[in-house]
């Protein structure tokens, strides 16, 4: 057993955990990060399958993610454009096929008023949701009562237009179904990302990725950090007290002043605290919970739609696949797609033997791009639901009423312990760009706390205030 004495402990080694740790390192602060896997990156992971590059987790990243986009200028990461040139396929509710160019999915031009109308009034009440605070919009309670469902329909009676605007939150991003959560955490979504429209663009939302993989991020922040990274040290076991933290790993304890709990929320509750939490978290962590998503990928020998001057962007509202992108790694010459299979749909699958679930997905793709689409040289399902140390995917949400009720509360300290997560995060909420700017802001207010100092009033976490740290480790 390793005993080390520590500034502060980190536990996981995600994006946002590394980030706390790197700013903690750069004021001159001692740390140790204790990470349950085997690998950093947490919900960002990547992997060569024959010869092709998959990214299991996180990869996309937008114009508007300024904390990323900082972090990886540091680390000396570039990123490239994802492909988007030609036309979009789109599959209607009865199965029609259209090939389309240009913003508007091809439906009846009364359903693409009333799609444009839902968007209008997005975009209205998104520019009134401080993404730090949602909670305080003077309609929160009303907006936080009704189910996203359901309140889409308080300003349009047509089903479709409906159903199509609702993907972009419910399958697009909470991935749950549209039922499940409010239309005041459907505002946190968009806000988060600027505005509604930049969220259903997907040229904006999912713009460019990292060269070396999103996990290469984390890596890279690991390798400066050097020997202070413990992998194969799930923390199961926390003591704390106003005078400090010791925290379990399995072959490392450590203690510290202070503790960053940088875990999914929905794993908060995994650790056991000694003594344990306040009645506020208590209640508070039994209403963020996981979505869940299929990130399937499947590669063939070239990017075959390419030729067929399309894009490989589809949508399908009610098939299996609901969302499909061109996703070859911009080095190769094989082409990958992938696609995104949410919640019920995803429930489904689940259901099915692995050869017919495979059967299932690639007979839905192959409704968009066509027979080829059915045989891929590679063919991978992401399955974060059946990971322990995640749980589901993307990220954690509030259930209908639970942001405006315990949402004020996610980011207070309970004495030395404190919370980092990109499900945390109003700016970049649910991406690593949210996980870094997390990152950075709890760093900064536990260097305070030590110092003794008050923390940067206001500080978004878009720029690190700590300078640089060279790449050795030390
Ligand atoms: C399939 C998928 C696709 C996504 N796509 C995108 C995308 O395109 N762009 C984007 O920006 N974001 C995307 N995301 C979201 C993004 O990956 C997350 O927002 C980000 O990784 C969160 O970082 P984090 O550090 O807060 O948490 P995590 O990445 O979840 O890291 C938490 C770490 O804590 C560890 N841990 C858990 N419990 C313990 C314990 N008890 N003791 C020690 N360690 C523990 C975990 O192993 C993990 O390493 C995607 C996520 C998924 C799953």
């Amino acid at each position: 057993m390793t005993i080390l004495d520590r500034d502060v402990v980190i536990i996981g080694a995600g994006p946002s955990g590394l980030t706390a740790a790197y700013e903690l390192r750069k004021a001159g602060k001692s740390v140790a990060v204790l990470e349950a896997r085997d690998r950093v990156g947490g919900r960002t992971w990547s992997q060569n399958m024959d010869g092709a590059t998959i990214e299991i987790g996180g990869q996309w990243i937008s114009p508007d993610q300024t904390g990323l986009y900082s972090l990886i200028e540091e680390l000396g990461i570039e990123t490239f454009e994802r492909y988007k040139e030609g036309a979009s396929v789109y599959l209607a509710d009865d199965g029609t096929r259209s090939v389309y160019t240009g913003d508007d999915f091809p439906v009846a031009e009364s359903t693409v008023a009333e799609m444009n109308k839902l968007i209008k009034e997005m975009d209205r009440l998104t520019a009134q949701v401080d993404p730090d605070a949602p909670w305080a919009h003077p309609q929160a309670a009303e907006l936080d009562m009704i189910s996203f469902h359901h309140w889409l329909r308080t300003i349009s009676g047509d089903e479709v237009a409906c159903n199509n605007v609702g993907l972009f939150i419910a399958g697009g991003m909470l991935t749950k179904p549209a039922h499940t959560f409010s239309a005041l955490q459907a505002l946190l979504m968009s806000s988060s990302a600027g505005s509604f429209s930049n969220l259903v663009d997907e040229d904006f939302i999912l713009d460019r990725r990292m060269v070396g993989t999103m996990q290469g991020v984390s890596i890279a922040v690991a390798e400066r950090l050097g020997e202070d990274v413990f992998l194969n040290n799930p923390v199961l076991k926390l003591d704390w007290s106003e005078d400090g933290v010791t925290a379990y790993g399995t072959d490392v304890t450590v203690h510290a002043k202070k503790v960053i709990i940088a875990v999914p929320p929905n794993l908060y509750s995994r650790i056991s605290y000694n003594p344990p939490l306040p009645r506020r978290q208590h209640v508070t962590h039994q209403h963020q919970s996981m979505g869940l998503v299929i990130k399937v990928h499947a590669v063939y020998e070239t990017p075959f739609w390419r030729e067929e001057g399309l894009s490989g962007t589809c949508f399908g509202p009610s098939a299996i696949v609901q969302e499909l992108y061109d996703n070859t790694y911009h080095e190769e010459t094989t082409g990958t797609l992938v696609g995104f299979i949410s919640d019920l749909q995803a429930d489904a699958m689940f259901l099915l033997p692995e050869a017919e679930r495979k059967d299932a997905i690639l007979a839905s793709m192959a409704k968009f791009l066509g027979a080829k689409a059915l045989e891929p040289s590679v063919f991978y399902l992401s399955d974060f639901g059946a990971e322990e140390w995640t749980r589901g995917a993307y990220a954690t949400s509030y259930d209908l009423g639970g942001l405006f009720r315990f949402g004020p509360d996610q980011n207070k300290n309970v004495g030395p312990i404190y919370f980092s997560s990109s499900d945390l995060a109003g700016e970049g909420y649910q991406h690593v760009d949210g996980a870094v700017r997390m990152g950075r802001r709890t760093a900064v207010r536990i260097n305070a706390a030590i110092e003794g100092t008050e923390p940067a009033a206001n500080y978004d976490g878009v720029k690190s205030l700590f300078g640089t740290l060279a790449a050795s480790g030390n």
